[in-house]
């Protein structure tokens, strides 16, 4: 067996959560400008420029984003297609197995899903973004009128209270607290809004890799892989070690779908990544010994 180092995709992740970083920075600097009030000279504040503003910045995000996910899901399957060739000893090395599958067998097609998946999963996040962002605008453009109006009536306390929340603190707390707001994903669980991004873009980049080297498996009839191991502390240890079979090509072992369906492992966030072999009989006997341990736990759960 070839221990082939494991890809690791945290620039592409950074690349991606770095247009999301700008893009809310910049908004959020923006919104404390236009929102702020001047006690000594409050004005009306442009409520329909400042939506447009909040849709064009986020339309922005939404473009870089868009090019970067095709681009490195693209990249992670071919590295994937790579892996599996490298691993059964096709190539020499991991490099020369992606020089020579970049210019042949690589079909876009097979990505496709994969690549609108994600990017809908990302504009999940902008599009929750976009419509908190929105309702502050409302809220505090009525606030303002409210201000104005309560100036000519001489009511100082209401008035304090609005100033002090139209301040540029004020106004700090609310982005923070009801705008840049963590979200609920579509299988309901909360998310901070950072981390989501980062667990959306970081998961599909497995999952892309595992999809391309499931694909480059069945090109090559080399259905057999080993589930990686770094001791993870949840669920998806009890797999480490597993062997599995691809694409159900082989009889008498449980397949990477029907493992993935327990919901143990291959979750959002799994960095667990499947190695493939040969020859089962060419595994060492620690290797064999730990797939029949990480078989019973999956043969006998409830
Ligand atoms: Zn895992």
């Amino acid at each position: 067996m070839r221990l082939i180092p494991e890809p690791n995709y945290k620039r592409d992740v950074n690349k991606i959560l770095e247009h999301f970083r700008v893009g809310y920075k910049d908004l959020y600097n923006y919104l404390i400008s236009a929102l702020i009030l001047d006690p000594n000279n409050p004005s009306i504040k442009e409520e329909i420029y400042i939506l447009r503003r909040i849709e064009a910045r986020l339309g922005e995000l939404e473009k870089m984003i868009q090019g970067d996910i095709k681009e490195s899901l693209t990249d992670s399957f071919i590295n994937g297609q790579a892996y599996h060739l490298a691993s059964i000893g096709a190539y020499a090395s991991l490099s020369e197995a992606v020089k020579n599958i970049a210019s042949s067998s690589f079909k876009v097609n097979k990505i496709e899903a994969l690549i609108s998946d994600t990017y809908d999963d990302l504009l999940f996040a902008t599009q929750n973004t976009s419509r908190h962002l929105k309702k502050l605008v409302r809220d505090t453009v009525g606030k303002s009128i409210q201000y104005g109006a309560l100036r000519e009536d001489g009511r100082r306390t209401i008035g304090k209270i609005i100033e002090a929340e139209l301040s540029s603190k004020g106004l700090s707390k609310s982005l923070k607290e009801q705008g840049f707001v963590g979200i609920i994903d579509k299988a309901g669980r909360k998310w901070q809004l950072s981390n989501y991004s980062d667990m959306v873009v970081r998961t599909k980049l497995v999952q892309a890799h595992t999809e391309g080297l499931r694909y480059e498996a069945q090109e090559s009839g080399y259905d057999l892989a080993i589930i990686s191991t770094h001791n993870a502390d949840d669920s998806c240890g009890k797999y480490e070690g597993m062997i599995i079979s691809l694409n159900g090509g082989t009889k008498g072992y449980p397949t990477y779908e029907q493992v993935k369906a327990t919901g143990e492992i291959f979750h959002p966030n799994c960095r667990h990544i499947v190695h493939s072999f040969r020859d089962v009989e060419f595994l060492p006997k620690s290797v064999r010994e730990k797939d029949e341990q990480a078989r019973g736990y999956f043969e006998n759960r409830n």
